[in-house]
């Protein structure tokens, strides 16, 4: 599957022999059902400066992939240029759309984080079934916790509006991608101004051709950042300084080699006021590594993270999906090499007569 253009051109992208000898594929289950799998599937990759992830899930094209086939030989083959100023990173608790007797269990395995993210906007769930389990997160979080919301992009303008009106009552820090694009964002905005909920970008930063556009259109109060899909840790700190926004990381359900990822981003952040949702190992049965990256007090530390080599045998994939993901990380790799031919990368600088991002990102993503 190739609907889209290269996304991202890579300096110095190593040879792919080099890539593929270095790449374990593994399947790690999950201990309750997330974005429609009880498996998580990643290539771990042994890269010279430190074990890195490539992980996009399996829906998106190979243009999507590539990005984050940047992100993980950036981060496994260098060291980023910017420096680390933290070591500890708050995190969020992440509740999934689970029925309301399981709330206590999932929340308990993120130990005691201060925030919650509650899935919202579930399909074939209705604002009610919301209002439940929001309350319930509330109740059990009791009034000093902070809760905040993800849609997905699933609510209209109207039924966002709805929804924010008839979950402010449980006192809301903000509501991530209520609606699915930039333009609706901004009217939603416009029209919840009165009340003391923000608005935050997700899907509008990472799967946009121009991750910039919601910040010039005023779209959103913060942005949720992830270093995979944005091309690594650098390019996502370039997009978070040009957009002059708040800045949330979060992950992809990845596993502790992917969370180190985004926790050495979240270290780089000139500023983090906001607890970030790289709590998500917790949601995993097993990992790659011998101490999983669970929030330990509502953190996680910064710091690289190695692959354990029992754990990856333990883990490995069956032959069929091994040989899937290889051919579809050298699929990636041939678009960023063709990517790096045919123009230099200029992470700050949008070319000519392109539809390129000033991250150096320059796709025709999906929704
Ligand atoms: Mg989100």
């Amino acid at each position: 599957m190739q609907t889209g253009r290269v996304t991202v051109a890579m300096d110095a992208l190593p040879e792919l022999d080099d890539v593929l000898g270095r790449a374990h594929v593994v399947s790690v289950p999950l201990v309750t059902r997330f974005r429609g799998v009880d498996r998580r599937e990643a290539v771990l990759l042994n890269g010279p400066a430190g074990w890195s992830e490539f992980a996009p899930f399996a829906e998106y094209d190979d243009a999507e992939a590539s990005t984050w086939l940047a992100a993980a030989l950036n981060f496994g083959w260098r060291e980023s240029r910017a420096t680390r100023l933290r070591e500890s990173i708050p995190v969020n608790a992440t509740l999934p759309a689970v029925p309301l007797a399981q709330i206590v269990e999932v929340l308990s395995l993120f130990g005691e984080c201060r925030t919650v993210k509650i899935k919202v906007a579930e399909r074939g769930e209705t604002l009610a079934d919301d209002v439940a389990r929001v309350r319930e997160a509330r109740r059990l979080l009791g009034p000093a916790g902070r809760i905040r919301l993800d849609a997905n992009g699933a609510w209209t303008v109207d039924e966002a509006e709805h929804a924010v009106r008839t979950l402010e009552q449980f006192d809301l820090e903000y509501v991530e991608q209520p609606c699915a694009t930039v333009p609706e964002l901004a009217e939603l905005r416009r029209r919840i101004h009165r009340i003391d909920v923000l608005v935050a970008a997700d899907e509008s930063v990472r799967k946009a051709s121009d991750p910039l556009a919601v910040a010039r259109a005023d779209a959103a109060d913060l942005l949720v950042i992830k270093a995979a899909p944005l091309g690594g840790i650098d390019r996502a700190l370039a997009l978070v300084a040009e957009a002059g926004l708040p800045a949330v990381v979060s992950s992809a359900l990845d596993t502790s080699v992917g969370l180190a990822m985004g926790a050495e981003l979240a270290a780089r952040l000139p500023v983090l006021d906001y607890d970030c949702g790289l709590g998500t190992a917790a949601l995993l049965a097993d990992d790659v590594v011998a101490a999983t990256l669970r929030p330990v007090t509502g953190a996680v530390s910064a710091g690289r993270i190695a692959a354990d080599p029992d754990a990856l045998l333990r883990l490995a994939a069956d032959p069929e999906r091994t040989a899937w993901w290889r051919e579809r990380l050298a699929r990636c790799h041939t678009l960023l090499a063709g990517a790096a031919q045919t123009r230099e990368l200029s992470p700050l600088r949008p070319e000519a007569g392109e539809r390129a991002s000033p991250t150096g990102l320059s796709t025709s993503a999906g929704p």
